[in-house]
């Protein structure tokens, strides 16, 4: 199925919101086979609204709106479908209860608003909101589906989750199966990605292999179609084995795994506690893994020292050090994660330290060089990286590169050897 999303709302067209509403649908649709063509935003006009459905249901399967579902009078997504498949606007009784029962008010009367959201264009099928109280909207007109949702991120992917994906798979049982298999990579660029997998990536006619970019991570996404579900499935699985096997350690996930989910599931194998020490990344390693629950069992803590002073009074980096190699070295590096082990007691110390820009390169030490230290027992390893980008980006790719770091050193140490590394 080939689809079209609309993201109705002028905070939208007027750049105040961020469309994540349209990224999370293709993605998720995307994992089930549906390609999107075509996302666009329309603000919150009658007419433009209508126009962007019409044009989408003469150029795709189907369209997926969201946002304009609410009670107030800017809400018009509901009208817009009317106006563009030619229908009128019917009065649910039953949504009318369902939106008493969520605003929580049975005996006291709701503004009379509110009761917009029981008029559904006629034919349709409501979604019941779990989340929220706006319903959502299932059409198929002659074979033509439009799906409306709520602009509210959550309430939208609670529908597409348990409503959308299974009334789109039952529209669309045309005996096509998709699989699909994300292998997630530490590899700097896609070219360096492409170049160790090349050969593979046109071997079977059945896999499509896409190469995609994202700051601090390569993503080589794998998708499988066919007729015969057993035989996509398996196709898709013997793909993902010849990828991993050449890729070796490379690969730090699968699907929706982070690399910090991965990290701490070693650590916790391991039974390994870790320490940060922080500079140029301002704790934001550290925040990446305390993103996971239960990253108490094995994250002592971290000291962001971002001034030399904190470097020697908080970490016991020795002035010496700083004065004869500067913050942003391998000594100071390694000085860092000795003193967060020291400090902490940790089993493993790491650090970070670097030039996050836009200011303050120099012809030596530019903007994007980034020192990493690790620390564990009588062993202490250093990598310096040279990284592209703003300021968020070298941040972002910073922190990346020490929990890769670290997995690999724990997959080198505590683990069995998995194929090649290189
Ligand atoms: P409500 O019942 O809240 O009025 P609605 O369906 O009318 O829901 P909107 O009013 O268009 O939706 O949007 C509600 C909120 O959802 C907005 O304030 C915005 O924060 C968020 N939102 C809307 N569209 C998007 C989008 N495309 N991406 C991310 N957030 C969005
Ligand atoms: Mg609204």
């Amino acid at each position: 199925m080939q689809y079209h999303i609309i993201t109705v709302g002028s905070e939208l067209t007027l750049g105040l919101s961020v469309n994540t509403n349209a990224a999370f649908i293709a993605k998720r649709l995307g994992r089930e086979g549906f390609t999107c063509n075509c996302q666009v935003s329309v603000p919150d006009n009658l007419h433009l609204i209508a126009k962007a459905i019409s044009e989408s249901l003469v150029d795709a399967h189907g369209v997926i709106v969201t946002g304009g579902l609410g009670p107030t009078a800017d809400d018009i997504t509901r009208e817009a479908i009317c106006e563009a498949v030619g229908c009128e606007l019917e009065y649910r009784p039953y949504l009318a209860e369902v939106i008493k029962e969520r605003y929580g008010t049975r005996n006291n009367p709701l503004p009379e608003i509110t009761f917009r959201q029981a008029y559904l264009p006629s034919g349709a099928t409501a979604i019941t909101p779990t989340i929220g109280s706006a319903p959502g909207i299932l059409l198929d007109k002659g074979g033509k589906y439009i799906v409306s949702l709520p602009g509210v991120p959550r309430e939208m992917e609670a529908m597409i989750e348990h409503d959308v994906i299974p009334w789109l798979k039952s529209k669309f049982s045309n005996g096509e199966y998709y699989r699909l298999r994300v292998l997630r990579t530490t590899a700097r660029t896609e070219a360096s990605l492409q170049e160790h997998v090349e050969d593979l990536m046109t071997a079977s006619p059945d896999i499509s292999v896409g190469i995609i970019a994202s700051p601090g991570e390569i993503q080589l996404q794998l998708l499988a179609r066919g007729t015969d579900e057993n035989i996509v499935s398996r196709t898709l699985n013997e793909a993902e084995a010849k990828f991993t096997e050449r890729l070796g350690n490379i690969v730090f996930g699968f699907d929706d795994q982070t690399i910090e989910e991965v990290v701490g599931d070693l650590l916790k194998k391991h039974g390994l506690k870790l320490a940060l020490a922080e500079s140029c990344t301002g704790g934001l390693a550290s925040k990446k893994i305390t993103d996971i629950p239960g990253s108490s069992e094995y994250f002592l803590g971290s000291i962001v020292s971002y001034s030399n002073g904190a470097k020697e009074s908080l970490l016991n980096v020795s002035n010496q050090t700083l004065l004869r190699h500067g913050a942003v070295s391998a000594a100071s590096a390694l000085a860092m994660a000795a003193g967060a082990r020291e400090k902490f007691g940790a089993d493993i110390g790491l650090s970070i330290t670097g030039i996050a820009g836009p200011s303050g390169g120099t012809a030596d030490k530019p903007v994007g060089l980034v020192y990493i230290g690790l620390y564990h027992k009588a062993t202490s390893y250093t990598n310096k990286f040279v990284f592209f980008g703003s300021r968020d980006i070298i941040r972002l790719k910073s922190a990346n590169a020490a929990l890769d770091m670290l997995r690999y050193y724990i997959l080198d140490n505590f683990e069995q050897p998995a194929g090649d590394t290189s």
